[in-house]
């Protein structure tokens, strides 16, 4: 039996405590209940720190023990004779023993406290998953919380968004936006809402203030031209009192629109006088659309270009796609277009029962059109269309039409038979060629004059052909009513004046800091794309060494061009414009004019590289593959994507993936046949073409199993496949990026209120860009003709295919969010 007593020689040597002394135990004095217990924790104590040697008590006493006891009566505390203090300590007698183990104690849970805590923390920096965990590591325990005015601003913006109880890992989209649509109720005036929307809205009220602002001393005259322009849209009584003047004289002059006229007789010149005219006068490239600009196989230098569109991924057809004429589900679209058009006419004077027969012809002449244009997936191929050859060549091919008189028409030059002509729809022209021939003149005059009427003039009129309008668009679009008209006027003022009203935007809207910003933020992407390239496993070394270079050339423009602060400079791009503050409809045909002649001067100058085309006051931002630069236009740089207030993880997470995507355009389905100057060469090995290919479908068969809610439709992964991997690629180098800043400055504060790591944060921003609904009838013209995923597969899509987000919100593997098999391009 083992007592409390200390042993009271210490023969023990020092440095060895533990280690039993061979002396005899002793026995002292204590009462009976201290014997028992003491003897047993003694017992304990000892067994557990030396395993490996048997203590003898009074009931068991092995002969080749090392420790003796005696006999050990109740009363009788066995005494430790060992020499070793720890062991003497265990059972004080003493108020100095007493004083030795408190001190002993102490020390020895405060070392085993601190090797806890110290455990802790390592497994918290290099092993948890806990986020939160490490941002707190520096920080004393105590989450270093921001609680400045902005930091509340902004958690309580994100936090208004969401919906907490969607769980993360499963529905992204869901957690990030649920509780969005309850807020942004989509207005009677719109098709939809988003976030796009929103701050584009926002972006109005300023300009309109702006625009309303009477001409001061800051003014230039490109300015005034701006605020002329639109003081005229929005003078309704004016435009009341003129009335559809400005149309009828319009259609005398372009010889007129059969279906309202009488007796009308073909004019005197050709159908290809009229288109070319149409393009010239009214910047409208109806059928065809000339277009100069740089030739891609040589981006210095601009050419004539023959394309079925402005935008090679646009259809330009009355409806928005080519669905619409081709598909059984469209009928009642189709109905509509045809009772809208029939409404007009009469409107213009047409006889109201035969106008509708008449025009029925256009609908067939245009389903005709449809059937002979490709696909909207189809023509993402650049290389595949783009096809250069003499003007005499071309005129060869399609013979049906008179491509030399065409062009006199619109360039106002006799061109050469050898004047090189780009064509981007060859097997287009040629079936139109033949379907021109073969119609009847009224049907095509009736179908030209149609839309320029559609397109130029009724978007701007008023009363009952604005009422008319509106039924089409119900039904099109789902709308329920008319906006604003000065909406309409800020659009078409900033959509036709871009660069002057941008010069009024900037003035007070725009810190040079940002700028300074979005520079760094481009670098350090940049340096992201690079490292993956170089981590990526299947480019060859050559192509990779060249995609590098290409990254590397890329030029940015942020905020706006230089000329907007230099009126002199300004002045001059308007110049050839002439707009009056009483004349709405003429403004409108003037500034197209104006749009016409700036673009087709471009012929035989070079290509002006430094020349942006973009109006500053967008929210949106672009990769130009001629020209391989990006545009960060003053209009996106505000929140949800940047604010200098906001922390570094929110910009990151929003502009920054911005900035990733337009670089990722370069290296797309489509930008990757691009080089580092703009040209459309192959530079690229086959066989990682190849794998780069491999890599695509893989998105879009991923993108293709998404579902447009709305119309219970899936998305078209292959018309996506270029914005979906700028998406993905933007997405991961901004990410890696932001974790390198976090390297280098350290954990910022986190937000109030929201219980969120930073890198929780970045995410939770991205997908916040993507918030917003749609009606049916826009979510199935955009599924239809659209490049970009709708906002929910814009979240699921790259964030599934992303382990940064996985790890961020711990989703374990195979679940919604963080599949195991992901795809992967840049
Ligand atoms: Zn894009």
């Amino acid at each position: 039996m083992m007592t409390n007593n200390s042993p009271t020689n210490t023969t023990c040597k020092e440095g060895f405590p533990l280690r039993p002394c061979n002396d005899d135990l002793e026995v002292g004095n204590s009462k009976s209940n201290e014997v028992t217990n003491n003897g047993y924790f003694g017992r304990k104590y000892q067994k557990a720190l030396l395993p490996d040697v048997r203590i003898s008590s009074a009931d068991e006493r092995p002969s080749k023990s090392k420790f003796r006891v005696r006999n050990v009566s109740p009363i009788q505390v066995p005494r430790h004779k060992t020499s070793s203090t720890c062991y003497r300590i265990l059972v004080p007698e003493t108020n100095t023993e007493k004083l030795v183990l408190f001190v002993c104690l102490t020390v020895f849970f405060t070392l085993l406290a601190s090797l806890v805590y110290f455990f802790v923390k390592i497994e918290c920096i290099f092993g948890a998953k806990d986020q939160k965990c490490k941002s707190n590591w520096f920080s004393n325990n105590e989450p270093n919380i921001c609680m400045k005015e902005e930091c509340v601003k902004t958690a309580a913006s994100l936090l208004s968004a969401m919906d907490p109880t969607a769980d993360p890992c499963d529905d992204f989209y869901q957690y990030a936006c649920g509780t969005w649509d309850k807020r942004h109720l989509i207005p009677e005036d719109k098709s939809s809402i988003n976030t796009f929307e929103v701050l584009a809205d926002r972006l109005q009220v300023i300009l309109k203030g702006l625009l309303e602002e009477s001409v001061n001393r800051l003014d230039s005259s490109a300015t005034i031209k701006a605020k002329l322009f639109y003081k005229s849209c929005m003078n309704i009584t004016q435009i009341r009192y003129i009335g559809d003047l400005p149309i009828r004289e319009l259609l005398k002059s372009i010889g007129g629109w059969p279906v309202i006229e009488t007796n009308w007789r073909p004019p005197d010149y050709s159908i290809e006088v009229l288109l070319g005219r149409l393009k010239k006068e009214f910047n409208e490239g109806i059928i065809i659309e000339p277009w100069v600009g740089p030739d891609d196989k040589n981006s210095s230098v601009n050419i004539l270009q023959v394309r079925k569109n402005r935008q090679l991924d646009q259809m330009q057809l009355g409806l928005p796609s080519r669905d619409y004429f081709l598909k059984d589900s469209s009928a009642e679209a189709l109905q509509a277009y045809h009772k809208y058009m029939s409404e007009v006419a009469v409107l213009l004077g047409a006889n109201k029962s035969t106008a509708p027969f008449e025009l029925l012809k256009i609908i067939e002449f245009e389903i005709e059109i449809a059937n002979i244009t490709q696909t909207e997936t189809d023509r993402h191929d650049t290389t595949g269309t783009y096809l250069k050859l003499p003007l005499k060549d071309l005129q060869k091919q399609v013979p049906e039409f008179d491509w030399q008189l065409y062009l006199k028409t619109i360039l106002q030059i006799k061109l050469s038979d050898q004047e090189p002509v780009v064509s981007y729809a060859m097997s287009y022209f040629k079936q139109l060629g033949y379907l021109l021939k073969k119609t009847d003149r009224r049907v095509i005059h009736n179908y030209i004059i149609w839309r320029l009427v559609q397109s130029t003039v009724l978007p701007h009129m008023i009363d009952d052909f604005q009422y008319k309008r509106l039924n089409f668009k119900k039904i099109l679009l789902g709308i329920l009513n008319e906006r604003s008209r000065w909406r309409d006027c800020v659009d078409w003022t900033n959509k036709r004046l871009g660069m002057a009203v941008g010069a009024l935007f900037i003035r007070d809207n725009f810190s040079s800091e940002s700028k300074v910003t979005a520079m760094d933020m481009i670098q350090s992407i940049r340096e992201a794309f690079n490292e993956l390239l170089n981590e990526n496993h299947w480019m060859d070394e050559q192509t990779r060494i060249v995609a590098k270079a290409k990254a590397d050339a890329m030029k940015e423009r942020i905020g706006y061009p230089e000329v907007l602060t230099d009126p002199d400079e300004l002045e001059k791009e308007y110049t050839m414009l002439n707009v009056t503050e009483n004349q709405f409809m003429l403004n409108v045909f003037n500034v197209l004019k104006f749009d016409a002649y700036q673009n087709l001067e471009r012929l035989r100058k070079p290509v002006d590289k430094d020349k942006w085309s973009t109006e500053p006051a967008v929210v949106n931002a672009f990769y130009n593959p001629n020209k391989n630069h990006i545009v960060i236009p003053a209009g996106i740089l505000q929140p949800l994507f940047y604010s200098q207030h906001f922390p570094k993880s929110l910009n990151y997470g929003g502009i920054g993936v911005v900035i990733g995507h337009e670089i990722t355009h370069g290296f797309d389905d489509k930008g990757r046949q691009f080089d580092k100057n703009g040209n459309m060469i192959e530079w690229w090995d086959s066989k990682t073409i190849y794998t780069f290919r491999e890599k695509a479908q893989c998105m879009v068969d991923q993108y293709s199993k998404y579902k447009m809610q709305e119309v219970n439709l899936h998305v078209n992964g292959r018309m996506t496949q270029g914005e979906n991997i700028a998406d993905n690629g933007g997405l991961k180098q901004s990410f890696r990026a932001y974790k390198k800043w976090v390297s280098k400055h350290g954990e910022e504060p986190l937000l109030p209120g929201i219980d969120m790591t930073h890198d929780q944060l970045f995410f939770l921003n991205y997908a916040q860009i993507w918030c917003g609904s749609m009606r049916p009838e826009d979510a199935l013209t955009k599924v239809r003709s659209s490049v970009h995923s709708p906002g929910p597969t814009r979240v699921w899509g790259p964030l599934s295919n992303s382990d940064d987000f996985a790890k961020a919100y711990e989703c374990p593997p195979g679940s919604r969010m963080n599949p195991i098999d992901k795809c992967i391009v840049w």
